[in-house]
């Protein structure tokens, strides 16, 4: 019997795959243009990292980790998400005594134990960025300037919507929590089990939950937006302000909580209209007791994370898959055409020039109709007589002209010629 693969977890195939690397590409270069480093964590952490960051009252943590028993008996879980364990390093490696400020990225996958479906895997893929040290507004809207030049770039930003909002700081959390509590406290029997327990307990994931019972028993409640202390009034100002500046288009939602505890102050979300119900690519906001909380100083701090399924799904709408075509194909009859012909490959392919062939003992004509499959622009002909002569036939595929060249010289003539890629540019 055939083993499979588990649910909630996909193979990357190659024709996929290339659009991995683009968006992977496309990021490294904006992050470390935006001054960003990269880090690179583990995958598995100590339980009580994410148990203490994320929140016990959250969906992660009450329902979607990947928690076991290693073998000596130690609870460890495969990362939900990066953040907590960006901050573990950011401490362990004492990276806030040289320097209270740090700009890390991270690309890589995230395990959570939830229902497989469109753009909801059990092990998907995130690109991170967090940004320690700066509680100024201007961290805020950098950050989010890198996030939309992050989609621009790519091509997506006409696709996005920005949300924002903001969570201010404990003690309006604290006051709005209390709010939010008696506004549910008479509907808790409209709201799903889980929500029913959370009105004690974390009364503000009720307005994170999925359930449309929650939705529409939530809908009317105050928003923590409407009383944030002074202070954290002004900051939000300041990021919608420097924003508007930045030409950086947003939306203000007040209902927006993000799905974690540790966030305060400015939280966003990018969202799309092509992702069907899984609508969020990336979210993210400020974090600034975290640090302390992991047993750190108190350096404020913020970050996002980008779904890089979800990312792959709005790219690869009406964007064909661009295998790499050869440029050239070698056919190869005779003794020691063979050795000839992968000779001349490896000159090709040094030189930059796309290069196939077949390894076999295939005839001519079979040969030839694989350079057509292959889309090569051009049949390197090594027959016995070029061969012995050092010399190789290069017939045009389209224009089906042929004339013979000697071996040494075919890299540059094709190197000149170009491949399709450098064409484009
Ligand atoms: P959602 O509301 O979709 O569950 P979330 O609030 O749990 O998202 P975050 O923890 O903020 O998501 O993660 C940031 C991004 O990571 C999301 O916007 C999404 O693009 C991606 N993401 C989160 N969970 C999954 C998953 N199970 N499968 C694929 N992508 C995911
Ligand atoms: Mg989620």
């Amino acid at each position: 019997m055939l083993i499979k693969k588990l649910k909630g977890f996909r193979d990357i195939l190659p024709e996929e795959s290339a659009l991995w690397r683009q968006i992977e590409g496309v990021a490294v270069e904006v992050f470390r243009r935006y001054g960003y480093r990269e880090l690179r964590m583990p995958l598995l952490e100590e339980t009580g990292l994410f148990r203490r960051s994320i929140g016990e009252q959250t969906d992660i943590v009450e329902k979607e980790m990947y928690t076991f028993l290693d073998g000596g008996g130690t609870s460890v879980t495969l990362r939900p998400e990066g953040t907590a364990s960006a901050v573990r390093a950011f401490l362990e490696n004492g990276l806030h005594r040289t320097d209270s400020k740090a700009r890390l990225y991270y690309v890589g996958p995230m395990f959570r134990r939830e229902r497989p479906q469109k753009g909801r895997l059990r092990q998907f893929h995130q690109l991170g960025a967090e940004c320690f040290g700066w509680p100024e507004a201007g961290a805020d809207a950098d950050l989010l300037c890198l996030l939309w030049d992050l989609f621009d770039t790519l091509g997506l930003s006409t696709r996005v919507q920005l949300q924002i909002n903001t969570l201010g700081c404990r003690g309006d959390r604290a006051a709005y929590v209390e709010r939010l509590r008696a506004y549910l406290e008479p509907c808790r029997d409209e709201l799903c089990e889980n929500c029913r327990r959370r009105v004690d307990h974390n009364p503000l994931r009720v307005l994170d939950c999925k359930s449309t019972h929650c939705q529409e028993a939530s809908a009317g409640a105050p928003t923590l937006l409407a009383g944030v202390c002074g202070d954290c009034g002004d900051h939000f100002v300041q990021v919608r302000s420097l924003l508007d500046r930045q030409q950086v288009p947003y939306q203000v939602n007040p209902r927006m909580v993000r799905g974690l505890d540790y966030y305060n102050r400015t939280t966003f979300e990018l969202l799309s209209g092509d992702l069907g119900a899984q609508n969020a690519v990336a979210a993210g906001g400020r974090y600034d007791g975290l640090v302390e909380t992991l047993g750190g100083p108190a350096v404020p701090a913020l970050g996002f994370a980008a779904g890089l399924e979800r990312m792959v799904l709005m790219l690869a709408e009406g964007n064909a898959a661009t295998a790499a075509t050869p440029l050239a194909f070698l056919v190869h009859r005779g003794e020691h055409a063979l050795e000839a012909a992968l000779l001349l490959r490896r000159q090709l392919i040094r030189a930059g020039v796309e290069a196939d062939m077949d390894y076999g003992e295939r005839s001519f004509k079979a040969q030839m109709r694989s350079a057509n499959r292959a889309g090569a622009r051009y049949a390197l002909i090594l027959g016995e007589e070029e061969v012995a002569q050092g010399n190789v036939a290069v017939k045009n595929l389209d224009a089906g002209t042929q004339e013979t060249v000697a071996q040494d010289g075919v890299a540059s003539i094709l190197a000149a010629t170009g491949s399709p890629a450098s064409e484009e540019e």
